[in-house]
């Protein structure tokens, strides 16, 4: 069924009044109409009352139809107004058109084909005109929100931004306060090893049986305690990005066999055998490295390997790969790691076994110490393992270590 246009006509000559509604009975639309006969009578009846269209006559005993659309223009009356002018008043509908008339029709032209035209072409355009306010409307409350939104996300991001800085600065002082006390740690550390190390001499005086085994006791603790104090120090300093590699010439295999006699005392206190393996074309190779860098290394994983080692015992491997690179490879028959394991060890303060009452001690950074190390390197670091058969950890690096830059202060590592 067609819609019912609700159709209000204000003209003072009841005549033209008569003939427009004639007419749009004549149109074939289906109209509820209503009409007046002066401006005013129109406005209040528009305020109050919804219409599809308005018919309005240009000239009113109170209000000519300019004055009339700006009136309705301002109360926002929602409706589409057709002027009705005069023959030849084509300046009027200029002007009633600019001020927000839908359309004018001369007085002359009004027949029911016209007048069916004219109020479905200013309904149509007036809800197109409406749903398009609507949407921009809807488009604008979408963008004070969007504007909002982003107004708070940059607040949150100022915010998380001082955060960090404190958390950067908070985390520098910590490690600053780390690097101050392992270091202040290490020259009493020492001298008790020092002292120990005289009294174990037991020159010129014996010690009692009960009095050196207390000695060896000090000494040991304080190597153990030592070493652990090196390696929060060590850390600290790669945390602070302050770790610098050296290269300069190094003899290769007299490298790894020092620092294998160096650890032969703790293989042989626990009945491991510990040994190095080259091809002798090693024999001759000079490396550019950092030799203090390359010995921390093999002592960190050689020592690792002891540690976690109760028979059997413990190879070190080394050939070359290329012209370009070599790889070390220290192979124990300890207790193994398992799987779920293998990735975690690298991190720092990680340990296979994180309980308190486990067996072999360490500050869990050892690996991640090496690990740093092998990276400034420019090499490569990898392990292998099985539960109760044993680990090997390789290491790959070029034979000629190029000096790296510096990269000032970094971000947490934990
Ligand atoms: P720490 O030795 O001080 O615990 P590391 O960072 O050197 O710390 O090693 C981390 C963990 O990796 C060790 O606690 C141990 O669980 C495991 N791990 C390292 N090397 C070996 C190894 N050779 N055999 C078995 N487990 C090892």
């Amino acid at each position: 069924m067609d819609e019912t246009f609700k159709i209000l006509v204000i003209d003072d000559d009841a005549v033209d009044r008569m003939a427009v509604c004639r007419a749009l009975f004549k149109a074939n639309l289906d109209v509820d109409l209503s009409e007046v006969d002066n401006g005013k009578t129109a406005l209040s009846l528009l305020a109050t009352n919804h219409y599809d269209c308005v018919f309005v006559d240009y000239l009113l005993p109170d209000f000519n139809g300019l004055e009339l659309v700006k009136q309705l223009q301002e109360l926002d009356v929602g409706t589409p107004l057709v002027v009705l002018t005069g023959q030849g008043d084509e300046q009027i509908a200029v002007e009633v058109m600019k001020a927000g008339a839908a359309d004018y029709l001369a007085k002359a032209r009004v027949s029911p084909a016209t007048l069916a035209r004219t109020v479905r072409s200013a309904i149509r355009l007036h809800r197109a005109e409406q749903s398009a306010r609507t949407a921009n409307q809807k488009l604008q409350e979408t963008n004070d929100q969007l504007r909002y939104q982003n107004h708070e996300l940059a607040q949150q991001r100022a915010q998380i931004e001082s955060q960090n800085q404190e958390l950067i600065q908070a985390y520098r002082l910590k490690s600053e306060f780390i690097a101050t006390i392992s270091h202040e740690l290490r020259t009493p550390m020492n001298a008790i090893m020092g002292f120990s190390q005289l009294l174990l001499r037991q020159y010129p005086d014996p010690l009692s049986e009960q009095q050196l085994d207390m000695v060896k006791r000090i000494f040991d603790n304080s190597r153990n305690l030592l070493s652990m104090v090196n390696e929060v120090l060590d850390f600290s300093k790669i945390e602070a990005d302050r770790l610098e590699i050296h290269p300069e010439d190094v003899q290769f295999t007299a490298l790894v066999l020092s620092t294998v006699q160096e650890l032969q005392p703790l293989a042989l206190e626990k009945d491991l055998t510990l040994k190095a393996e080259f091809p002798d074309s090693l024999r001759a190779l000079q490396l550019t490295n950092d030799p203090d860098c390359l010995r921390r290394i093999l002592v960190n994983l050689i020592s690792n390997a002891i540690k976690f080692t109760e028979s059997g015992g413990i190879t070190v491997r080394a050939q070359q790969l290329d012209p370009e690179q070599i790889e070390i490879a220290v192979q124990d028959t300890g207790i193994g790691i398992s799987r779920d394991h293998l990735d975690i060890i690298f991190e720092p303060f990680r340990q296979a076994d994180q309980s308190l009452t486990r067996s072999h001690a360490g500050t869990g950074l050892g690996l991640a110490i090496t690990q740093s190390l092998v990276n400034a390197m420019q090499g490569t670091i990898s392990v292998t393992s099985q539960k109760e058969q044993g680990s090997t950890f390789v290491v790959r690096f070029p034979i000629h270590v190029q000096q790296l830059p510096s990269r000032g202060v970094k971000s947490p590592m934990i």
